[in-house]
């Protein structure tokens, strides 16, 4: 039977839990374990798809594809897993099934109450991802602070499967803020105290409390919090901030958690140790080499909305022996007339990010026009893949006015139109094109040799595809489409022969970049900047 860590966080938001919850799940691959990340999200959508990356950051997508939060990347990216739809569950889907069953008559006779109804669908999701991913061990991490009414019904679910289940098969870790104040920085508990206490209100005991800190936490410290927390000393663990987020379960491990999960557990460790975790670490500490890259998009005002392409280029540096600095450029500053040298003269390779409707691609395909004259190593994802498209019709093939159906109503060239099985489709919410999708390369491409394969797999999310009636033109004007579906109805790669790096593809390999295992597509765009950035040197 599977074992069930819930991660809950407390104090303010936005201190990490994600990351936490991933790093807890890495120690625990190392030593063996098969494990299922969860979140449990307290938000009425029934999923991520609909919200704003403003507001809410990216949405990621799984292989089966879920539009979810952003921490199943976290989770995909340190523990190395694949999750599916059931990794992400919230309170729209709860309610969802609540209602529908209700509706059928499940319940028929009953009164339908948060407890025992609501509190039963989410224990039976918890429980039946165990069960499809025959996990050791399942981490779910609740959404939000503790105190918000949002979460309660997850808590109430939560707390009752240590009863359920026992303490040997539960554990319950608080992440939580001790923060430092006044002039000499003196390290303040109440707030960690006043959390657990909201915690207790609710039933829950914490076993572990991941204190996130900026300084190190004097033992008496410690002391105090285990004493007025009620968590043994060796389970209250300092988390510093890092000089990179991978370095997180490094730290856990030395300050014991992993070993104390295990007793705690009451199960041992089969294998493995932190060896390869640690040798990418040191890299990204301290690699070789730099290079400079540029990612134009409309949401580059919230830290959060790429998350996926930012780690994708810090991993594609550890093969390279190269620190990636990311600038960001807001799509719409490319507008105001400026040319576009000013903003990309000093980076060193251009990623065009994906996005929805009209806002800003006029200077995404600016940009684009600047990488295919100048040189400039260039990776287009999804609607990156549209635009260089239609930077290509436009200026390369004379298509003058050429765009995309959904940026406008009848362009005079619709390079990029709805796919077909789209023409009826009403609703919004997961109704795109949504996760993975065979594409077969051509030999002798980019792409084919970057993958070094011919047949590959990446998720997508897109409603929109390049418009088949103008393949012939592009290619007589030297685009080389290089991917296509293996029904060869749909382009899912391009590129340019003459450039010494430009390619597009209509996925989104961010997806499925690992820390241990970076994508072919950004491996190769880094490789290609820190080329790019020693002739340039060279040349001086
Ligand atoms: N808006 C485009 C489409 O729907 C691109 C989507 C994306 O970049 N994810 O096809």
């Amino acid at each position: 039977m599977a074992k069930f860590i819930f991660v809950t966080g407390g104090v303010v938001s936005s201190i990490g839990k994600g990351i936490s919850a991933a790093s807890i799940g890495r120690l625990l691959r190392n030593r063996g374990f098969t494990v299922a990340p969860m979140k449990l999200d307290p938000y009425i959508n029934v999923d991520a798809g609909t919200m704003n990356p403003f507001q809410h950051g990216e949405v990621f997508v799984t292989e089966d594809g879920a539009e979810t939060d952003l921490d199943l990347g976290h989770y995909e990216r340190f523990m190395d897993v694949n999750c599916s739809s059931g990794s992400s569950l919230t309170t729209g889907k709860v309610y969802s099934s609540v209602i529908a069953a209700e509706r059928k008559g499940d319940y028929l006779g009953a009164t339908v109450q948060v407890i025992p109804h609501v509190t039963n669908e989410i224990k039976n999701r918890i429980l039946s991802l165990a069960k499809e991913q025959e996990a050791d061990i399942v981490i779910a991490e609740i959404g939000g602070t503790v105190g918000d009414i949002e979460s309660l019904p997850f808590l109430e679910a939560i707390r009752q499967m240590r009863t359920d289940l026992g303490p040997d098969n539960t554990l319950y870790v608080h992440v939580t803020l001790v923060p430092t104040v006044g002039p000499w920085s003196e390290v303040k508990t109440k707030p960690t105290q006043h959390s657990v206490i909201k915690l207790r209100e609710i039933g829950i005991s914490p076993d572990v409390l991941v204190c996130r800190t900026d300084v190190e936490l004097p033992s008496d410290v410690r002391g105090k919090i285990s004493l007025f927390c009620g968590v043994p000393p060796e389970a209250v663990i300092e988390s510093r901030n890092a000089a990179t987020i991978y370095e997180v379960p490094l730290m856990y491990d030395e300050a014991g958690l992993g070993e104390y999960i295990m007793g705690r557990l009451r199960t041992e460790s089969r294998q493995g140790s932190l060896g390869e975790w640690r040798s990418l670490v040191e890299t990204l500490k301290n690699p070789r080499k730099e290079c400079r890259i540029a990612v134009v998009g409309k949401y580059t005002s919230n830290g959060d909305a790429y998350k996926s392409i930012e780690e994708s280029l810090i991993h594609a540096g550890i093969p390279n022996d190269c620190r990636v600095q990311i600038q960001w450029i807001e799509s719409d500053s490319l507008e105001h007339g400026i040319p576009p040298e000013e903003f990309l003269k000093d980076v060193d390779a251009l990623v065009v990010a994906p996005g929805f409707g009209g806002r800003g691609i006029e200077g995404k395909i600016e940009a684009i026009a600047y990488a295919r004259e100048k040189g400039l190593p260039f990776l287009g994802i999804c609607l990156g893949l549209q635009m260089a498209v239609i930077e290509y019709a436009r200026n390369v093939c004379g298509l003058v006015g050429a765009n995309s159906e959904e940026m406008m109503e009848n362009p005079p060239y619709p390079v990029i139109h709805l796919l077909p099985e789209q023409k009826h489709v009403q609703e919004k919410g997961a109704t795109m094109r949504l996760g993975s999708y065979d594409c077969n390369l051509v030999n002798g491409t980019l792409a084919h040799n970057l993958y070094g394969t011919n047949r590959i797999t990446e998720r997508h999310r897109h409603r929109y595809e390049v418009n088949n009636d103008f393949r012939e033109k592009l290619q007589e004007h030297g685009m080389t489409i290089s991917g296509v579906s293996p029904d060869y109805r749909l382009v899912e790669m391009i590129e340019v022969a003459t450039h010494p790096f430009f390619i597009a593809t209509q996925a989104h390999p961010e997806f499925k970049s690992r820390p241990n295992r970076p994508h072919p597509l950004f491996t190769g765009l880094v490789a290609a900047a820190v080329n790019r950035r020693v002739s340039a040197s060279a040349a001086v």
